[in-house]
């Protein structure tokens, strides 16, 4: 496998550091453009195992708005994202919902929680 460079964006932190990766498949021989040790760890990440924080919303039944907005406890892979979108959508709870309450727990065997953003009372 011959070596590449990558850019990559750091999102860490809002300083958004363009980092230029060079790596031959995931082995990586130098970061460029960190302006902290986080981006190289970043970078590390980004390309064996990249994970998101996700935010979406499930429905409630008797609630006073028929959506709850939801969070992952923890970034999850990348790769899982459409399915847990998928499975958030079939997911409905009902009334009342406590902020920080566990919506799904484990969800799809990551080890992350699906929590509350907010209290949801009864209509
Ligand atoms: S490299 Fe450091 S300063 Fe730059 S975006 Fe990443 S965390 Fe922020």
């Amino acid at each position: 496998m011959a070596e590449e460079t990558t850019k990559i964006i750091c999102i860490t932190c809002p300083m958004g550091c363009t980092l230029e990766v060079t790596h031959e498949g995931k082995t990586i021989s130098k970061v460029e453009g960190h302006t902290c040790k986080k981006g190289p760890e970043y970078a590390e990440a980004e390309l064996t195992d990249p994970r998101r924080m996700v935010t979406s919303t499930v429905k409630v039944k008797g609630g006073v708005h028929p959506l709850l907005p939801v969070f992952t406890a923890a970034p999850i892979p990348k790769p899982l994202i459409f399915d847990l979108v998928k499975l958030l959508r079939q997911v409905e709870l009902e009334a009342p919902v406590k902020v920080g309450q566990v919506v799904v727990h484990n969800v799809l065997d990551t080890g992350v929680d699906i929590l509350a953003s907010r209290d949801l009372l009864p209509s």
